[in-house]
């Protein structure tokens, strides 16, 4: 007989009906609390929808906040899962696979990475982070500039490496002092980015090409060309944190791509969606110079680049190219969009493929995306998430399609509507 992780689960619980009560008090009692009270717990997903443990449905337009890539439970990834652990599971780094050395070629012609370019598996985007952040403190040693830069509103990651790149003091100042030498700039602000490079000494800028935490908030392409200007003028690696934007989630492969006048990295990482759910996460480094400075001995990992992770992959990145997914991720997000601005109380909509912020403003209403998102998961069945007080976030499965995506609308417009006491006709 074939055992379900629900039915994994109960065995470990008493005999008695588990009701999600129960499992929720057991949570808090048995899990650090780190990530406060869970709003469901969830035992069962297909394509863009997840059931509960009381069976009650929810259409997903968050998918694991970037990560299900092609939706839950997707059948070919699924088996090719299941099929690779079936066959060779986890091999240490000692070792290698016919897919890990598949997916680490995929990535880079994918990425139009020049010769001499290398890939870096790791487990997650901030443990991708690590490895970019031990590169360039690498380049700082080497070259003796002691300056490694990041923006404001800025989040890669909560190990101690990637933290001290994350602005957030909410998120750094419980833990004191970190990483020394990192400055936060003006987000999008061009003289305050030319003046820190007068100063000297920069061994590194790293930039998410949207910031997705911050709340879908772009960098502009002069932003971004002129960071590469003045990264190669002056000695300094460009790392791209595309661990959000990467994968096909703006309709590109990667969002660097969409960028006019050319801006390549040094270095890019990667993770989210990669994997479609499946932990993994990469760093690329751009060309033979960038490649060295991770080279033998110099960074390590166990799990990194296992067989089992980069056939997931590998599945997602060809269900990605031969689904027509960046095509879909275009026009199901353009449609999004203009359901989403057809709506009075939303302000501004930042759209870049399945990428989607939305601000909200209902006067009266102290907080509307944070009210809004827990009145569409418990009324609506719509799982939504809110970046700060007042930014709706939408991060669907690439593969939605435009009926989920009306579905969707009509879900939000209802859940508007009880927000703002209006019926859902006078809420667009
Ligand atoms: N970088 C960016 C841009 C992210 O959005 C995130 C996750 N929200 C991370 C890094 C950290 O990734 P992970 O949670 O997989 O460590």
């Amino acid at each position: 007989p074939q055992l379900t992780s629900v039915d994994l689960a109960s065995a470990a619980a008493s005999p008695s009906a588990v009701s999600a009560d129960a499992l929720l008090q057991r949570y808090s009692a048995a899990l650090t609390g780190v990530f406060g009270t869970p709003q469901a717990v969830l035992v069962r997903g297909s394509g863009a929808r997840v059931w509960d443990a009381e069976g009650k449905e929810y259409l997903d337009l968050l998918g694991g906040i970037a990560v299900n890539a092609l939706g839950h439970a997707h059948p070919l990834i699924s088996s090719v899962i299941s099929s690779q652990q079936a066959t060779l599971g986890h091999i240490s780094n000692l070792f290698t696979s016919p897919t890990q050395i598949a997916l680490a070629e995929k990535l880079l012609a994918l990425a139009e990475a020049p010769a001499g370019s290398s890939v870096f598996f790791a487990n997650s985007g901030s443990e991708a982070n690590e490895a970019a952040l031990k590169a360039v403190l690498r380049h700082r040693k080497e070259s003796g500039k002691p300056r490694i830069l990041a923006l404001e509103g800025s989040f890669h990651g909560r190990t101690t490496g990637a933290l001290s790149l994350t602005h957030k003091p909410a998120y750094r100042e419980p833990f004191g002092e970190l990483l020394p030498g990192v400055e936060f700039l003006p987000f999008n602000d061009l003289p305050a980015l030319e003046s820190a490079f007068e100063q000297g000494g920069v061994a590194g800028l790293f930039l998410e090409p949207i910031q997705g935490e911050a709340g879908v908030l772009p960098l502009d392409d002069a932003y971004l060309g002129r960071a590469r200007e003045l990264t190669r003028a002056h000695g300094a690696l460009l790392v791209l944190d595309e661990v959000q934007t990467g994968v096909g989630r703006t309709g590109e492969w990667f969002r660097y791509q969409a960028v006019g006048g050319g801006v390549v990295p040094d270095l890019m990482t990667l993770a989210k969606g990669l994997g479609s759910g499946f932990p993994i996460g990469a760093l690329i480094c751009f060309g033979r110079q960038a490649s060295t400075l991770l080279g033998a001995g110099q960074h390590g990992t166990t799990f990194g680049g296992n067989p089992p992770a980069t056939a997931a992959a590998l599945a997602t990145l060809h269900a990605i190219e031969s689904g027509g997914i960046l095509e879909n991720v275009r026009t199901v997000g353009a449609q999004l969009a203009s359901a989403l601005r057809a709506h009075p109380q939303v302000r501004q909509v930042r759209q870049f493929g399945l990428h989607i912020g939305a601000d909200l403003d209902i006067p009266g209403i102290e907080a509307p995306a944070k009210e809004l998102v827990t009145i569409a998961r418990q009324r609506h069945g719509l799982i939504i998430n809110a970046t700060g007080e007042a930014t709706l976030r939408l991060a669907p499965p690439l593969n939605l399609t435009a009926e989920e995506a009306a579905e969707a609308v009509e879900r939000l417009t209802a859940a508007l509507a009880e927000l703002t006491g209006l019926t859902p006709e006078a809420a667009g």
